[in-house]
């Protein structure tokens, strides 16, 4: 049964989106995948505040994260974690023989400044992991001080993982200084899953250049070479689906308009940090919570599995807690083409199955 998703990926993508997938297939040399590739370029340069070159990747956002620790640290990378998917940028150093050291953050809390400080001083480091948008507590980072810290450092390259934030909240990548800020498809751009995209500064192309052993599929400045060199295309067959997709997707973001898709995504969470107030607690520390989803603590002590079966029932989903948090916290993701009404009709149906 079809149900609406309310889950942080893969999100509900519009029927017009989905059907861009069935477009008709086009060569991956010809002068068209050029000029699709440009056109997405150009919006997403809009999307992520950015001058710098776009690299898209055929893989969800996890090939690009591996892509961008292995292919951009000489020296020894820090990896700033606050939750599941920041530990996975450490699990990915290990894996791939890439020196790293990881600096973990209790759940539920944004990162430490002064630890990041400190940790970066050392001059240890050239390059830092850290999770714009922790989708395993509902925290954001506070990027704008995490710049100023970072800033202090040109040596370091900083990787920015903006999977379940971009196109949801405002991400200003050159403002930032963010040297690779990457995102993946199926949350707040609101695409099916199986593309992603980043953005490649110049200093993360010359530190790339001195890193003998880039791996093959995911070496980001291979990509980058590629593009130059061939006008935009790919050295292997890119997901053209996904890209026909995407590039109509953009336009409909942008037709939208930037800052009006923020403040839809701020309203939506508004609304559920205020009936989650109401009835339960917030996981996350209130200063740092999520634009784009919320976490939400159990404390009236309910079987989030069967909420879910009941909603799902009624053609809803939500997500369960996150690994250790399961059925300890739930959330409720509130992104991309998610509406206000949307969560409303959400919330009303959990009102009525918990008799809130
Ligand atoms: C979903 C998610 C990932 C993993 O992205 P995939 O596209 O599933 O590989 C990484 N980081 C964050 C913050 C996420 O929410």
């Amino acid at each position: 049964m079809y149900k609406k998703l309310f889950i942080p990926g893969p999100v509900e993508v519009k029927k017009d989106v989905l059907e861009k997938m069935a477009t008709p297939m086009i060569g991956h040399r010809s002068k068209e995948a050029s000029e699709l590739q440009r056109s997405i370029s150009n919006k997403l340069r809009k999307m992520f505040y950015t001058k710098e070159e776009i690299l898209l990747s055929t893989t969800s956002g996890s090939g690009l994260m591996e892509g961008a620790i292995r292919s951009c640290t000489a020296k020894r990378a820090a990896v700033f974690s606050i939750g599941a998917f920041g530990d996975r940028w450490y699990d990915m150093a290990k894996h791939n023989n890439v020196q790293a050291d990881l600096y973990k953050a209790e759940w539920g809390k944004a990162i430490n400044i002064n630890e990041l400080d400190r940790a970066l001083s050392t001059g240890r480091y050239d390059l830092v992991c850290v999770t714009h948008n922790e989708t395993s507590t509902g925290v954001m980072n506070p990027v704008d001080e995490i710049s100023q810290t970072v800033k202090k450092y040109p040596e370091v390259v900083w990787c920015l993982d903006t999977v379940s934030s971009m196109g949801g909240t405002k991400i200003e990548v050159d403002k930032l200084g963010v040297d690779i800020c990457l995102t993946s498809s199926q949350k707040a751009i609101g695409l099916p899953p199986g593309i992603a995209a980043c953005s490649f500064s110049e200093k993360a192309i010359e530190r790339a250049k001195k890193v003998p052993f880039r791996g093959y599929y995911l070496d980001l400045l291979s990509l980058y070479e590629y593009i130059q060199k061939k006008d935009y295309q790919y050295p292997s067959t890119p997901s053209l689906s996904h890209m026909f997709a995407m590039d109509y997707q953009l336009d409909k973001i942008l037709e939208e308009g930037l800052e009006n898709r923020y403040n839809r995504h701020l309203d939506m969470a508004n609304y559920v940090r205020e009936w989650a107030k109401k009835h339960f607690e917030l996981f996350a520390e209130e200063k740092y919570l999520s634009n784009t989803l919320t976490n939400i603590k159990n404390t009236r002590n309910i079987s989030v599995a069967d909420l879910n079966k009941e909603l799902g029932k009624r053609g809803f989903q939500i997500s369960n807690g996150y690994g250790s948090l399961k059925e300890k916290t739930f959330r409720i993701a509130h992104m991309a083409e998610c509406t206000l009404d949307d969560i409303k009709e959400l919330l009303d149906n959990i009102n009525d199955i918990l008799n809130l």
